[in-house]
């Protein structure tokens, strides 16, 4: 049993973690800790278009097995375990078995933080969808360690970068930026292997230096190239400020 954090993110698509959180947690990973992604969907009927339209009658089973070993791929790139739960995107639903399967999940791993989605975004309602659930069933979880009474903390609890380039849409204001220079690249190379979405690596090189200009901005350290942004959930206790 290590002492280092084990590190979560809930994924609605393949994609979502690599490309909203790859440089943070290939961080965590080198520093040792176990990072876990979980993904709802493969992304097969919202995120995979490129194959939809190259490969004429292709079905949603071939779209899936595709970016099932794309996100293999991707996950061990950045040293990452990865579950698929396969719960279908677009729309991507929560019933109670499913939110059981989350919690159990939590149970199982015991993170000291978890990622998942800005929990507003109209553009993209499968990942307000998956946040939704996700902020419940940690609540769920903390509560009700399943057999041993055991206290079970809140795990910090980080929520990422919503659909670019439309952020202001989803009302995203991130109060904590993550330095990501001596990873993105490594993130970089997660993303290729998501071929299907590989066009989303402009994107995010874009998005990452944007963020960096504004951590520059805000810390006045000039060294800092690339970065990811996110909203901090859950209350953070200590006996000084941050
Ligand atoms: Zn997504």
């Amino acid at each position: 049993m290590t002492d280092k954090p084990c590190i979560v993110v809930f994924s609605a698509h393949v994609t979502d973690f690599c490309s909203r959180c790859g440089g943070t947690v290939a961080k965590y990973t080198h520093d040792g800790s176990k990072a876990v992604a979980v993904c709802f969907t493969f992304g097969e009927r919202g995120e995979s278009g490129k194959l939809w339209r190259e490969r004429e009658g292709i079905t949603v089973e071939e779209v899936k097995q595709i970016r099932k070993l794309e996100v293999a791929k991707a996950a061990e790139v950045l040293g990452v375990e990865v579950i698929c739960l396969d719960y279908d995107d677009n729309p991507l639903v929560f019933d109670e078995a499913r939110r059981r399967e989350v919690v159990a999940l939590i149970h199982r791993y015991r993170p000291s933080i978890v990622l998942s989605h800005w929990k507003h975004e109209p553009t993209n309602p499968d990942h307000d969808a998956a946040t939704e659930a996700v902020l419940r069933c940690v609540a769920h979880a903390v509560q009700s360690s399943p057999t041993t009474g055991a206290v079970y903390p809140w795990p910090a609890t980080y929520l990422f970068e919503p659909t670019i380039p439309r952020t202001e849409e989803s009302r995203f204001n991130p109060d904590t930026f993550i330095d990501i220079s001596d990873t993105f690249e490594q993130k970089l190379e997660a993303m290729r292997q998501l071929a299907t979405q590989v066009h989303l690596m402009d994107w995010y090189i874009q998005y990452g230096q944007h963020r960096a200009w504004q951590a520059r901005d805000v810390s006045a350290n000039q060294d800092i190239r690339y970065a990811e942004a996110f909203v901090r959930h859950s209350p953070w206790v200590g006996n000084r400020f941050p």
